[in-house]
């Protein structure tokens, strides 16, 4: 079981696999005598104290599996190589159990996204680089395209809206949606929160790769809801669906924000940084604006929330 544990967050931050949820699974496949390995990689075992996952694993006596333990194995897919893990790759049925968010980045995260932390973390950073909105996508449809979930159970309990996908929101949506096709999967969760397809480029390139066992998006209507319920439309920041990366960076960039207050000094988001925008002086992290391309991988991964654009929230 793939889980999305991206940090040592708390449950009802909205922004990790909920373990109410991994219970559920894991009771069922234990009472049909499966052999459960639940999995992620991680930087910490502080992020399964935090996201409340240990008690989980210590009720039903599971370890857990750091992919990173593990190692990599080459794995070429459209002229990439991508470090990719041999513990994913060699599983007889892979669960993928994502968390439904708003994403700064990509515009929201799910089944494809989330198998982007199957490949190494260096080469993460690396792929970060790629500004072009669909070439991004495309890294995420290759990676996901690897080993494709046979089953996906989309946690959208308490989905997440706003500057996601670490510190937005949370959104009571009431759902666990289940599928054993990932792209129709997030297509269906996308939908019913009042996406419009054509500003979601990982979506579009996953239709256009043909990802799903689904060919046309009239096949994918057929399977969502007709009319969305307006309480469960998630808020966006407008410009995210500008589809103009440029303007996005060259405006939301003057509104990066340190708050140092609540910076506990670490040093994380200088290390993430593809683009060498974070520098450490006297222990505090500076970021230089022009180097910035608002990559968000400091946001997402500063253990505190300190970084964010200062953009009122809804
Ligand atoms: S400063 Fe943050 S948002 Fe800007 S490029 Fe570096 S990691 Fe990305
Ligand atoms: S990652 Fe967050 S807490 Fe750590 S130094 Fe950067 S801003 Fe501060």
């Amino acid at each position: 079981m793939k889980l999305n544990l991206l940090g040592p967050l708390k449950p009802e931050q909205a922004a990790t696999t909920h373990p109410a949820v991994v219970s559920l699974i894991v009771d069922i496949l234990i009472s049909l005598d499966c052999e459960v390995m639940l999995c992620e990689d991680m930087d910490s075992i502080n992020t399964l104290k935090e996201t409340g996952i240990l008690p989980v694993l210590e009720q039903y006596n599971l370890p857990f599996y750091n992919l990173r333990e593990y190692g990599y194995t080459d794995i070429e897919v459209a002229g990439i190589t991508y470090k990719y893990s041999s513990l994913i790759a060699m599983c007889d049925v892979l669960i993928e159990i994502p968390k439904f968010k708003t994403h700064m980045l990509t515009n929201y995260t799910g089944a494809i996204k989330n198998m982007f932390g199957c490949i190494k973390k260096e080469q993460r950073k690396e792929t970060h680089k790629f500004l072009d909105e669909t070439d991004f996508a495309n890294v995420l449809c290759s990676i996901y395209s690897i080993k494709k979930p046979d089953i996906v159970i989309m946690d959208a309990i308490v989905a997440m809206e706003g500057m996601g996908p670490s510190f937005g929101n949370p959104k009571y949506l009431g759902k666990l949606v289940l599928g054993t096709d990932g792209v129709l999967v997030d297509y269906y969760c996308t939908n019913m929160t009042g996406f419009d397809i054509r500003q979601l480029k990982t979506l579009q390139q996953a239709m256009k790769r043909e990802l799903s066992i689904l060919k046309t998006p009239q096949e994918f209507s057929l399977y969502c809801p007709k009319e969305v319920d307006r309480n469960d439309e998630l808020y966006r920041l407008p410009i995210y669906e500008s589809g103009d990366r440029k303007t996005y960076i060259s405006v939301l960039r003057r509104l990066f924000t340190i708050d140092y207050d609540v910076c506990i000094r670490c040093g994380k988001c200088a290390e993430v940084c593809p683009f060498g925008a974070i520098e450490i002086i006297d222990k505090k992290p500076k970021n230089n604006r022009n180097k910035c391309n608002l990559c968000i991988c400091c946001m997402e991964l500063c253990p505190v929330g300190a970084i964010r654009l200062s953009i009122k929230k809804k």
